[in-house]
Formats: structure tokens, sequence, C-alpha cells
């Protein structure tokens, strides 16, 4: 398999890159409209065309790249069925499987962050994007979301995939790249304390307002298509 881990760092947003080396077909996961030139190069210079784009959720700090690359590399975007995205391709329920070449992309319903955040498992990786974080997870005070769903997405789904299964997130402040399941349970401050403290921690969070929410979430309501300047 091919995989590569990009960031941008105005947003301190992963996007991921997934491909099988026959088919030279690749995914990306979380791409962000201002480095679509960046992805471009990079699918050049590892000889890749574009298959699907998929989104981990409707984003409120950054707008995704989905349509813009399914115009330039007539690629398929998808995200969950629940966002509300009507402009996307593929709807994803939990349980979906992706097939691009011969990898295989489990779609797992991860709401808590968002109502309709998906986790994207591929072999013995998987992509949680707002829901899992390094030694964290997203917030829950936006967007619908909710900290008891967070809390089961985590323990009772992605706590689920065996301990060495890789975990990359859609975001990290702190120059960390990946973890591990394993790693993640005996290690994450908020999710070692339990159901009840993980509520109070949540709901005691006070986080400021994301800068751009007001015009990222509308822009990728409609699959990142930004009208005017
Ligand atoms: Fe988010």
């Amino acid at each position: 398999m091919i995989f590569r881990q990009l960031f941008d760092p105005v947003t301190c947003t992963f996007t991921y890159l997934l491909a099988d080396v026959q088919e030279r077909e690749a995914v990306l996961i979380d791409p962000v409209l201002e480095r679509v030139e960046d992805d471009l190069a990079l699918l050049d210079e590892l000889g890749l065309g574009l298959e699907y784009v998929l989104d981990t959720h409707v984003h409120a700090d950054h707008v995704t790249a989905a349509a813009t690359l399914r115009k330039i590399c007539g690629c398929n975007t998808a995200i969950s069925a629940r966002a509300g995205v009507d402009c996307a391709d593929l709807l994803l329920r939990d349980g979906a499987v992706i097939h691009t070449g011969a990898l295989s992309i489990h779609v797992l319903e991860t709401p808590g962050h968002t109502p309709a955040c998906l986790s994207y498992r591929c072999e013995n990786m998987v992509f949680t994007g707002d829901a899992l974080l390094i030694g964290g997870c997203g917030r829950t005070d936006l967007q619908g979301g909710d900290a008891a769903r967070l809390y089961d997405s985590i323990t009772r789904k992605l706590f689920t995939l065996p301990d060495d299964t890789l975990v990359f997130p859609g975001h990290d402040y702190r120059g960390r790249r990946s973890s591990s399941i394993g790693a993640e349970k005996r290690n994450n401050p908020r999710l070692r304390l339990g159901r009840d403290a993980f509520l109070a921690c949540m709901d005691r969070l006070d986080l400021p307002m994301p800068r751009r929410i007001h015009t990222a979430v509308p822009a990728n309501r409609a699959c990142g298509e930004v009208h005017g300047p």
C-alpha cells in the first residue's frame, strides 16, 4: 500500500493518502481546500489517479477540497449519510466498505463530535477524524456535539479494534503524528477517567470558537464549493 500523512500547518489538519500499488488509484481522507495544489503535485509525483475523497465530518475549522478535487480529477466524494450534505456522490453508513484496488476501507459511524462523524479503517490503521485524537478527543460543544455519544463511540466502537491498530487523527496541535488503540486505552487522559468524569471534563472545556466556523460549515455542507471572494 502507498500511504502518506499530510499536514496543513494553518489548521493543524491531517490529510491522508491511501493507494493500492497495482491499481495506482488513490483515496484522500479530509483534504484541505488551500492544499489542493500540493495534493495534486503529490498524486502526480506518485503516478496516482484520484478515485475518492472521503470526509470524516462537516469540518468547522477548514474547508474541504472535495468539490475542487472532484472538478479537477473526476473523483467521487463521500461523507456520512447523516451529514445533510446532498452534493456528495456517496452517502455512507456504518458497515459500508469502499474498495480501491485491493484495499478495503471500512466505514464506522463514530458520532459525538458531530452527529455524523465517520472513522475509516483500512488494514491495521484507523482514521478517526475528530472523534479520537492523540491523548484527547474532539470537542462536543458545537455542531450538535454530544459528549455521551462520543464516549460511547470511542469506548464501544473504536476501542473494540485490536490494540495494535494505528490511530491517525484529524488533527494534532502538538506535533504528534499517530498513536494506537492500545496506547489510547491506557494513556488517553480523558478516556481513562470513566464515563462520568469524561462527561464532566467535556463540560468544563470552555474552548474558543473556531475562527472560520461561520464560513467553513456552510462551505462544507456544499462539499467545499465556495462562492464569491
Ligand atoms: Fe471537527
